[in-house]
């Protein structure tokens, strides 16, 4: 027990926190002030203490969330990546497509140039 003033207060040996001299057990840390709620605590209390319990529970639930957080940004890219892929194939087609029109068009206006020039060839041989 620690004179603090006119009040009495009790400080608690694991986190130094003070307390009223009433409070039995530390109310940041959970660990027990007085002796005997000490002794009765630690036979009562097999399991790690509250606090760390939350701790614990709450850094799993972190880590949870996180890895939860983490798939879903994981399947967001993989779908990004598959929509990419298949806008790239559609272009890849359409590509395709306009080639092959092109081609022909080509070939068309090449045919209809050697025609007109085998007339042409045609006409000035029969003319001379
Ligand atoms: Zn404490």
């Amino acid at each position: 027990m620690v004179q603090d003033g006119m009040e009495e207060v009790r400080v608690c040996p694991r986190c130094s926190r003070a307390h009223p001299v009433e409070v039995e057990i530390c109310q940041a840390c959970g660990e027990p002030m007085t002796t005997v709620s000490r002794v009765i605590g630690r036979q009562g209390r097999p399991n790690p203490p509250r606090w760390l319990k939350q701790a614990r529970s709450q850094a799993a639930e972190i880590k949870a969330r996180e890895a939860q957080a983490s798939d879903a940004r994981m399947e967001r890219f993989r779908e990004m990546e598959r929509q990419r892929l298949v806008a790239l194939a559609e272009a890849s087609a359409r590509q395709a497509r306009k080639d092959r029109r092109l081609l022909l068009v080509t070939g068309g206006v090449l045919a209809v140039l050697i025609l007109t020039l085998c007339i042409t060839a045609l006409y000035v041989f029969l003319q001379g």
